[in-house]
């Protein structure tokens, strides 16, 4: 079969052998799989998943159905569709046994499907079967693999914001791009805030309404002081899906005291955290990923119709064009979505 692979000299169509199951594995038929923005910086650094060397399938938005199981794993699950959630870790220590498997201690640095191990943009892939989760009915697989990453980053980040989303208050979302336009979705299904979106494209900010938003600003447009003058006091809960320097600064400024700023997006930029410049109280975190519990939880705010993955499609062939494009900057308006 083909695959698009990390090799410690760049991105290759490959010629590999379909894998087989292991025991508690199910392979997987790709439907579809989702080109993320981190898979850029993921492309350039095979070596920190393999420090030996070595190549591995990039993609970890994949979505597809179970063809095969290995020993293990009950027969039933051949011929669900499903969405490979791309996180594993060891299954078997303390974190992963209290729900936390992304951040497995066991399993360093973190390894799933397209980092690491084999990912999607292949005609098939092997996954621990505790990490495929499967489809409600009526959902093309073709364009569910981003509800995994694209979807569940912003849907943890939501679910455990929660406290800070009562009637009345004003949520800002930074950056409306394939996280972006689920988050702003996901916000709407599970909360009465105002949802403000901020976003220089202007195609983006339209689409942003469209789903769901209440307000769209271009970052420079004051949108942090105009944000701050919002509400109470502002933003109570803000999601920089971004995570450059610009995009931090304006989520603390549109911030309201006692709260919330979620650095979601891998952008690395830096924020002078102190006294005096971040709101009393407020809360910064850092988030990653999800957990498959949380992606079946997703899944049913998208069988109810409430979240929708706005997609355009590829070949495997042009999925390496695809990434150059990401790479500078040329994302278009939702998901990118190959079909090997
Ligand atoms: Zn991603
Ligand atoms: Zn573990």
């Amino acid at each position: 079969m083909r695959a698009v692979q990390v090799t410690p000299t760049g991105l290759e169509i490959l010629d590999v052998p379909v894998p087989e199951p292991g025991p508690g594995e199910a392979l997987v038929k790709v439907a579809g799989s989702g080109l993320c923005h981190s898979d850029c910086m993921i492309r350039h650094s095979s070596v920190v998943f393999l420090p030996d060397g070595g190549s591995f399938t990039i993609g970890h938005e994949a979505a597809g159905r179970v063809e095969a199981v290995g020993p293990g794993v009950p027969a039933g699950v051949v011929g669900r569709e499903v969405v490979v959630h791309a996180e594993y870790g060891c299954g078997l220590c303390t974190t992963c046994r209290s729900g936390h498997e992304r951040y497995c201690p066991v399993i360093k640095p973190c390894r799933g499907a397209g980092q690491g191990f084999d990912g999607g943009m292949a005609e098939y892939l092997v996954a621990p079967a505790r990490a495929v989760v499967p489809l409600p009915d009526g959902i093309d697989p073709v364009d569910a693999g981003p509800i995994d990453d694209a979807g569940l980053t912003p849907y943890h980040a939501i679910r455990t914001s929660l406290p800070w989303l009562e009637a009345g208050s004003v949520a800002a979302i930074i950056g409306i791009g394939g996280l972006g336009h689920l988050a702003v979705q996901i916000l709407r299904a599970m909360s009465a805030a105002t949802i403000v979106a901020v976003e220089p494209d202007p195609a983006r900010r339209e689409f942003a309404l469209e789903l769901g938003a209440d307000v769209a600003l271009h970052p420079d447009d004051d949108a942090g002081a105009r944000i701050k003058a919002m509400g109470t006091d502002g933003a109570s809960l803000v999601l920089d899906l971004v995570g450059i320097d610009s995009t931090l600064h304006l989520g603390v400024a549109a911030a309201a005291t006692r709260g919330k700023v979620v650095c979601v997006g891998a952008g690395l930029g830096q924020y002078p955290f102190s006294m005096i410049t971040t709101p009393w109280e407020c809360v910064l975190q850092t988030t990653y990923s999800g957990e498959a519990w949380e992606l079946a939880q997703l899944l049913t705010l998208v069988e109810a119709g409430k979240v929708r993955v706005r997609t355009s499609h590829i070949a495997l062939d042009e999925v390496p064009d695809a990434y150059d494009r990401l790479d500078r900057g040329e994302h278009g308006v939702g998901r990118l979505i190959a079909r090997p």
